[in-house]
């Protein structure tokens, strides 16, 4: 499914990817696919 929006952190509109663990909608720059996280998100829950 693809989600058109603006990204809650940087702001920039496109293609959004919602994070798992804070539902925020954010942009492909500000999303960690490997961890389905926002970079917030990724940051506060670094893992091995
Ligand atoms: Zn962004
Ligand atoms: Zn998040």
């Amino acid at each position: 499914m693809i989600i058109k929006g603006i990204c809650q952190i940087c702001g920039k509109p496109g293609i959004m990817h919602s994070c798992t663990m804070c539902g925020r909608l954010v942009c492909s720059d500000c999303y960690d696919s490997k961890r389905g996280l926002c970079k917030i998100c990724a940051s506060k829950f670094t893992q091995q």
